[in-house]
């Protein structure tokens, strides 16, 4: 057994959050767009949830990457 990051509530081994806080961060949680900058100029993009970025980013870093930028959507973003 494991516990619900955002609550505390006891969940099964290999979840992160309990339902109720899926449900709850799928609709707020705020996304970001970021991406890192490799010594010769390549940039690699990347978008989610800090988690999803924090995830992301330490592959690429791991995999050579030297700068790392990252900034927040703006709610109400939908359009395009
Ligand atoms: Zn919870």
């Amino acid at each position: 057994m494991s516990e619900c990051v955002c609550c505390g509530a006891i969940i099964p081994e290999g979840r992160q959050v309990c339902p109720d806080c899926e449900i709850k961060t799928r609709k707020n949680e705020e996304r970001y767009n970021a991406f890192v900058t490799y010594p010769d100029g390549e940039r690699h993009f990347g978008s989610g949830t800090m988690k999803e970025i924090a995830k992301w980013v330490e592959v690429e870093l791991l995999a050579g990457a030297d700068e790392f930028h990252m900034q927040k959507v703006k709610a109400g973003d939908k359009h395009g």
